[in-house]
């Protein structure tokens, strides 16, 4: 058959508690709604209210009490990857030295993988953070690091997802150990020339060890004259020129935001920019948490996000940073599933995911608890027991 199907209308009933992530919709800034109803007409939200006046659709699911929010927004990871990083991992854990290469193990296994093994990667982990609730998934390049492997690394992302980042200046690699300023020369023309046409976005390590400020400046500056949006890791190991760099260059987010002075705290408050808190990071490194309570309390807008990758964040569960940020960051739970959904949008630049409200994409997760709150509050508990994506059931 070659007939089109007509979208068809499907009212989502007696939810306890919807967060819509629309103040004018609901109550306070998660504009929650108590017993509620949201009706998906195709691939868009198309009525949010009370369940007592959802209007008449094709289909209906009965909640029977559970809560709903948007779909979860991860605006940061790492998903074009080879090999395995367990033994680094568990020396870590266990307080041994390890001496393998860290990014370095990563970029040699990446460069040997077949097209097929990176699509196959990339699919089996956007599946999983599907699984639970994540809709709008942002990934980099960032371990091929020549420019052959990552354009291939953009080309294979861009088939699984529209968020895509171009992050040829993750490190410097070892060819060319002697040579960095050749590196980001590399970075900044031909290796941009073959990217830029795949991405969205260009980002940069700026961080000691990696790329210092001028040429994470060059790096950024050169991506935007190509069309792509800054986006930055920044302030994760120590204090530095990162989070200033990212706001005078308007970039979308500056990443991490670990060591922050007062100066980047109020920079980032005053400016256009996300500040995203990637939790997973300092679990699986033992790091000192981000302080989420003075980038809040100064008015800036907090995303949480997976940093989904081999080395140092090998975690897709949104529900898990969640809990990290209340637990040891100072989130309140409605603000930590604000930042996993609303600051996730805003950290892309997006206005169709991160709430549910008429127009929205119809992407939303259905939690097998009455409340949001139990996201913080049961961790580790496998709460997410429906997604809808682009309004299908997944
Ligand atoms: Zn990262």
């Amino acid at each position: 058959m070659t007939t089109t199907s007509t979208p068809t209308t499907t009212a989502i009933t007696h939810i306890s508690q919807l967060v819509t992530n629309d103040p004018s919709l609901g109550e306070g800034p998660l504009g929650l709604i108590q017993d509620a109803a949201v009706v998906i007409d195709g691939d868009r939200i198309a009525w949010v209210g009370a369940s007592s006046k959802a209007p008449a659709t094709d289909n209906a699911v009965d909640a029977g009490g559970r809560a709903a929010l948007p779909g979860f927004v991860d605006s940061h990871s790492h998903l074009l990857f080879a090999g395995d990083r367990t033994a680094e991992f568990n020396a870590r854990m266990s307080g041994r030295p390890y001496s393998a290469g860290g990014i370095r193990t990563t970029v040699a296994a990446t460069r040997a993988a077949t097209d097929e093994a990176l699509h196959a990667t990339v699919a089996r982990y956007l599946a999983e953070a599907l699984r639970q609730g994540t809709t709008t998934q942002e990934t980099k390049s960032g371990y091929g690091l020549t420019v052959e492997d990552e354009a291939r690394a953009l080309r294979i992302a861009a088939e699984h997802t529209d968020e895509v980042t171009f992050l040829g200046a993750h490190i410097v690699p070892p060819d060319y150990a002697d040579d960095p300023a050749g590196y980001v020369g590399l970075v900044t023309g031909p290796m941009l020339d073959a990217c830029a046409p795949h991405a969205r976005w260009v980002d940069v390590f700026c961080e000691t060890g990696a790329f210092d400020g001028d040429q994470a400046r060059a790096v950024l500056t050169a991506g935007k004259a190509r069309g792509l949006v800054p986006r930055v890791h920044a302030n994760q190991l120590g204090h530095g020129p990162g989070v200033q760099l990212a706001v005078e260059l308007g970039a979308a987010s500056a990443d991490h935001c670990t060591h922050l002075s007062a100066a980047d705290i109020d920079a980032l408050a005053q400016s256009d920019t996300v500040a995203t808190l990637l939790p997973g990071a300092e679990f699986s490194t033992r790091a000192q948490w981000p302080d989420a309570r003075p980038l809040l309390d100064a008015g800036a807008t907090v995303a949480l996000s997976t940093d989904c990758n081999p080395g140092s964040s090998f975690t897709s569960s949104m529900p898990f940073c969640i809990a990290l940020a209340v637990r040891d960051m100072g989130m309140t739970p409605d603000e930590a599933v604000w930042s996993a959904t609303a600051g996730g949008a805003r950290a892309l630049r997006r206005t169709d995911v991160g709430r549910i409200a008429p127009g929205a994409r119809a992407d939303l997760a259905l939690l097998d608890a009455p409340s949001h709150v139990h996201l913080a509050y049961r961790p580790g508990v496998p709460l997410v027991s429906a997604v809808w994506h682009k309004g299908v059931r997944v």
